[in-house]
Order: C-alpha cells, then structure tokens, then sequence
C-alpha cells in the first residue's frame, strides 16, 4: 500500500463523525476480531466519534467461541446501527454480498474502506487495504492501527491475535511466515493471556457438540477418485441434528478441521445446512487443488486451502455433485 492511499484512509477517517466497522456474515475470529480491534483503537484516539461494529446477520447472533472479545460494547445489531455513517469500513469480506443484511447500508454510504486479504477481492470499496500475502486481515488491522499512531494495548491485541490464530490455523498454515511469529510477539508482549484465548476459540463448547460432531463423523464419506484421483471426503450437518441438540449453527464450523484429516483425501468438503435451509459449503484443501477456484465458480470465493460457498441447490446431493464436477474439471 503506498502513502496516497494512507493518506486517504487518513483523511476520510479524520472528517468522518460517524463510522461503521463491518466483518462478514457468520463472522470468524478474523473479520470480528480485525473489526473489534480497529473499533477499539480508533474509540481510544477518536472518543468523540461515534463509533459501532456490526455484521449482516439477522438473527444477530454473535458466534458463542467470539463473546468474550474485548470491545463487544461497540456492537449493534443490523437493525439498531446508525442508517447514515460518514464511513464504513469492512472487514475480511472480499465481496459485498459477504456484508448481508447491511450491504444496501454500506453501498449508500459515502465511502467504504476495506480491510482484506482474498486475492478474490473484486474492488467493491473505494479504499483498498488489501493485501493478499497477509494471512489474516488481523495483519492489515495492525498496520491500519499502527498508522492511526494508536499504540497495542491488551484488549486491541486480544482481538487480533484471535485473527491471527484463527486464520493461521495456530501458526500451521502455509500462509504462515517469520513475520507472523513476530506480529505474534509484539501481541504477546502487551500480556495477553494467549493460552485462554485459544482454549475459548478452539478447545471449548457445550457438551452437546461431541454427539453433533459424532454424527456428522458417522456420515462421512471418501471419494477416493474425485480430484483426478487426489480423494475428497465430505459430510453433511443437517439443521435437524443441530435443532435436537440445542446447538447454533457457529458450533458446526469446527467439523470441518477434523473432517480434513482424512490422509486418503486432498479435498475436505462439509456441508452445513443453516436453519433457513440453505446450504453454506466449506472447503480445505492441502494445497494442490485450489479450492477458491472451485467456490468461485460455485459464487462463492476464499483462499487456495480454505474456500466456501452458499449453494442454489438445498440438496445435498445435487451440491456435493457440483462440487465433484468441479474438482472433476
Ligand atoms: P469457512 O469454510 O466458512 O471457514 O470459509 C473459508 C473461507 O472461504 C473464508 O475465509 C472465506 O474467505 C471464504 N468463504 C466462505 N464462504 C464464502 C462465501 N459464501 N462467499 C465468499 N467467500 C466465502
Ligand atoms: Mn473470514
Ligand atoms: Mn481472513
């Protein structure tokens, strides 16, 4: 990113009273938690503006593993948040469509800035902080708040180590270079409880879960020629198995990381059904096929190892058959 383009970040955030910080519908660790640490740090150099954080989900429910974030004060539900902000500025969304309900919001404001890391960003904001070598947009929000001349404190760098962690897979991910580890250090050194941070996010849910999980493990199936003989397993988690255990859909996107160990398969794919009957698809990949070309095709987009879409079709047999036609090509 060069200066001019700082400069403008610079300058619509100075002139701007009100501004709306978005992270993507169904929110991760990294839209939420580059949201909630840009919504801090500009609280701490800006009291005065108004400043709220958001995502296009009604019903808004914040994902169970993400509430115990710092800076869930400045959340508004879509329904609540101010219909006219001077500035919107987006979150890990690499298309409009990702903002949900609050997309005609934004697209009538008078500018959005946004805040990203897909190669598949298709230019939708005015300003573009996207950098895709990043391994999380939590990495763009770091120098966002850096040229913003806020310094760390714990509860901004508990937000974006959530980012980091999520998006990285802890570190394991390719995306993953020296540079990362030393972000991570500076986090550290604020004093942030690390340790508890990943067992709320990765290590933690309701009992419930393993009969969820034990489930959509006993439907799992490899396809061993799918991908030109590389082998795709996938599963479905209907809504029904979700509903009789009292569970909300955000518990479900945790089963693909187990799903995904299956050697024998390139492509993991787990299809989850939302409680209006729609489809969300996810996919990993160890990285010889691209999955975000598969999604891409299917209206969906993400990165090379990890990809998803909504799908037209609620069934999935028909879903899983696009996705193998796909992978097939
Ligand atoms: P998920 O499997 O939901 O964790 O998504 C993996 C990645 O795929 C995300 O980081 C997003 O970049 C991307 N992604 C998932 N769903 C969609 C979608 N409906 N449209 C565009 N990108 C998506
Ligand atoms: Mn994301
Ligand atoms: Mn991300």
């Amino acid at each position: 990113m060069d200066n001019a383009v700082w400069q403008r970040v610079h300058t619509l955030v100075e002139n701007a009273n009100r501004i709306l910080l978005l992270g993507h519908v169904a929110p991760d660790g990294d839209a939420l938690g580059s949201a909630l640490a840009v919504g801090l740090a500009l609280k701490k150099r800006f009291p005065r503006k108004g400043i709220e954080v958001s995502f296009g989900d009604e019903p808004f429910v914040v994902p169970a593993n993400l509430q115990s974030l710092p800076g869930t004060d400045l959340l508004v539900a879509p329904a609540d948040v101010h219909p006219e902000p001077d500035l919107v500025m987006t979150f890990d969304a690499s298309s409009i469509d990702r903002l949900g309900t609050l997309r005609e919001l934004a697209e009538n404001a008078p500018a959005i800035i946004v805040v990203d890391h897909h190669a598949s960003y298709d230019g939708f904001g005015d300003v573009a902080l996207v950098d895709v070598k990043a391994p999380a947009t939590a990495v763009v929000a770091d120098e966002l708040i850096g040229r913003l001349s806020v310094v760390l404190d714990a509860d901004i760098a508990t937000c974006l180590y959530t980012g980091l962690v999520t998006d990285t897979g802890s570190f394991r991910y390719a995306g993953t270079t020296a540079k990362t580890h030393s972000f991570a250090g500076r986090l550290l050194d604020t004093g942030i409880p690390f340790d508890e941070i990943s067992r709320e996010l990765f290590d933690s849910a309701p009992f419930n879960y393993l009969s969820l999980l034990g489930g959509a493990l006993s439907r799992a199936e490899l396809v061993q020629e799918a991908a030109h003989g590389e082998g795709m397993v996938w599963t479905l988690v209907p809504a029904g198995d979700r509903q009789a255990l009292g569970l909300a859909f955000d518990l479900v996107e945790p089963i693909i990381d187990i799903v995904r160990k299956a050697s024998e398969a390139e492509v993991a794919v787990v299809l989850k059904e939302d409680d209006e009957g729609a489809l969300r698809v996810s996919m990993r990949s160890k990285g010889e096929v691209d999955v975000s070309l598969v999604a891409s095709r299917l209206g969906g987009g993400g990165h090379r190892y990890a990809a998803g879409f909504t799908a037209d079709s609620t069934d999935p047999a028909q879903v899983i058959a696009s996705v193998r036609e796909q992978l097939d090509s």
